[in-house]
């Protein structure tokens, strides 16, 4: 990899299939920002992001498969409630991490509580769904030495240490 790593900081308010906003920059003055080429952001953005320059203004919209992924019907299981952690005082929308079908971590929600069994999700909450983000790119610069080391991006939108 001989292609400099650039921080790209950007507006951006995302709704999703049915129009409703979801998430926005705009709440707090302060652009997100992010080191390319690390996945800090969905494939999708980051790929679209990439041809922008400063002061670009675009509607992008995300096909679920670049975004958060498909839904998954077999990520939806049903387990005992004596397998969980806190299982006595679990409730319906609690998260927590467990391994999925193919061994890797996933957050799972809790769906249904049905006496002694438990539904649960381990799809993201945006699976499936087409995401639209609007976005305004504030500034675009070279990674730092130090953000590379750290592999994020540091100052304002970034990490603070
Ligand atoms: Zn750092």
């Amino acid at each position: 990899m001989s292609v400099a790593k650039r921080v790209i900081s950007f507006h951006y308010t995302l709704t999703g299939a049915d129009g409703e906003v979801i998430d926005t920059s705009r709440d707090s003055n302060q652009a997100f920002s992010y080191l390319e080429g690390l996945s800090q952001i969905i494939p999708g953005l980051e790929k679209a992001m990439a041809l922008l320059n400063a002061g670009d203004k675009r509607k992008i919209e995300v096909e679920a498969k670049d975004a958060y992924g498909e839904h998954d019907d077999q990520l939806i299981v049903e387990v005992p409630k004596a397998k969980l952690p806190n299982s006595d005082k679990l409730e319906v929308g609690d998260q927590f991490q467990a391994s999925g079908p193919n061994g890797e971590m996933l957050l799972f929600r809790v769906l249904e509580i049905n006496g002694d069994n438990v539904k649960l999700d381990g799809n993201h909450p945006l699976a499936g769904e087409k995401l639209t983000f609007d976005v305004e790119v504030m500034d675009i610069r070279n990674a730092t030495a130090e953000e590379l080391a750290h592999g994020h991006a540091h100052g304002p939108g970034g990490h603070h240490h």
